[in-house]
């Protein structure tokens, strides 16, 4: 078997750990399959590396960040192959240009296109456990990239992915996947499997467990996932394309505090308003996520939607230079917002399922500010201070807890 195994910052923060991490994999390794492991930096590594950056300067140039913060993955898998040595197992650590990981050119946010399998193949062969950097790219100016926060998991699924690997398994600080991050919401609970599809959403709506990149990769190359503790041995979640479970309502809640709103106000009401905003937007590559249009004073109208906190300078530099050709009035922006999620394909089966996330959300005394919706999610826009308070209520109310 062919296993890629991947390892986040908790699980390589120390000595001990790193030690922990070798074993594991060699365990694999003497049972005769070929190991392939993605490592992050060791423990907030990537935050310390990011102070320093902007210690030096207010804008650092974005080739430079990754330049600085590919440094750190570096770090984890050359001491990594030096444990392994130590317990007297062939290993081999490579970064992304030694693979060769050939990624698109957005520093900070790149998405891998393709990857060179030769150099790893021909490690394997020669029966070394081969460690692969995560988290970063190599653009077509040979110029190092990274893939956005949490992009370990991204290099270990497309790595599984170009491989063609027979497992992947992504070990973390938490047990598996659960109903909600145990972290803010105590009565969440593990789910034994989800699908790509609700996966996806949690991820993208705040779910830090997974990159949600490595989850879009995995549907779109079959690549089945498990995510698992690296501190213990207990189960973890499969995510996969149909689940055989027993279907819950919701999957799960997720909270995403990056958010922030942005109010375009006094637009004029004719045909074209939208497009011409979201072009705006759209040609800075800014993601936008809930919209809401609602009618102003005489003849004029009012867009609200969300962006990502790193993207709001962009976002309101971007609509003040197109001031003139949208013809607005004011511009606002509001960054103490909270994304609050329900996910889960049980729903679509189900009315009144945003009813009954409004409801608790009443009974919680949780305002609402705006709202949003798919088949398989319901997204409410409320106040930040009261996020983990409505996330808890949400969360019980579905009968999630354990
Ligand atoms: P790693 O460094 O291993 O990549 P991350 O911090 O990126 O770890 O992801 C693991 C964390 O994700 C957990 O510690 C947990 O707080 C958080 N998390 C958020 N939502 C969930 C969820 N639904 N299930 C499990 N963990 C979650
Ligand atoms: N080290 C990177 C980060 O902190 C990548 C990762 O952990 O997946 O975002
Ligand atoms: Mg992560």
């Amino acid at each position: 078997m062919l296993i890629v195994k991947k390892f986040g910052g908790t699980s390589v923060a120390d000595k001990e750990r790193i030690y922990n991490v070798a074993k594991r994999c060699i365990e694999d390794y003497y049972a005769g399959n070929d190991v392939v492991v993605v490592l992050s930096a060791m423990g907030k590594y990537t935050d310390e590396l990011l102070d320093m950056a902007h210690d030096i300067s207010e804008k650092p140039p974005k080739r430079e960040v990754d330049m600085l913060l590919t440094v750190g993955e570096q770090i984890s898998v050359s001491l990594m192959a030096m444990a392994m040595n130590e317990l007297r197992v062939p290993a081999v650590s490579l970064n992304a240009f030694q693979v060769s990981m050939h990624s698109t050119s957005d520093h900070g946010n790149a998405r891998l296109k393709r990857i060179d399998t030769e150099r790893i193949l021909r490690e394997l062969e020669n029966r070394k456990i081969v460690l692969v950097t995560g988290f970063q790219g190599v653009n077509k100016f040979d110029d190092y990239t990274t893939l956005g926060r949490g992009g370990s998991d991204t290099t270990a699924v497309a790595l599984a992915a170009a491989l063609h690997a027979d497992a992947c398994e992504i070990y973390t600080d938490v047990d598996g996947i659960y109903t909600a991050d145990p972290r803010l919401v105590p009565t969440a609970r593990k789910l034994k499997e989800i699908t790509y599809d609700e996966m996806l959403d949690l991820a993208t709506l705040g779910a830090g467990v997974l990159h949600n990149r490595s989850v879009e990769m995995a549907k779109k190359y079959s690549v089945p996932l498990v995510v698992r503790s690296s501190l213990n041995n207990n189960e973890g979640t499969v995510v996969k394309e149909e689940i055989s479970v027993e279907r819950m309502l919701i999957s799960g809640v997720a909270l995403d505090t990056d958010a922030v709103r942005i109010a375009v106000i006094g637009l004029k009401d004719v045909p074209g308003t939208a497009f011409k905003v979201f072009d705006v937007l759209a040609k800075k590559k800014i993601n936008v996520d809930v919209i809401l249009q609602s009618i102003g004073r005489s003849g004029t109208k009012d867009i609200s939607f969300t962006v990502h906190k790193n993207d709001l300078d962009e976002a309101v530099a971007a609509l003040e230079a197109a001031r003139a050709r949208l013809g607005f009035k004011e511009l606002h922006a509001v960054k103490s917002i909270a994304k609050l999620s329900i996910v889960g394909a049980g729903m679509m089966s189900n009315p009144g399922v945003a009813a009954k996330m409004f409801e608790s959300l009443y009974n919680a005394g949780v305002n609402i500010n705006m709202i949003s919706t798919s088949e398989i999610r319901v997204t409410v826009l409320i106040n930040e201070k009261d996020g983990i308070r409505a996330m808890n209520a949400v969360h019980d109310a579905f009968d999630l807890a354990d």
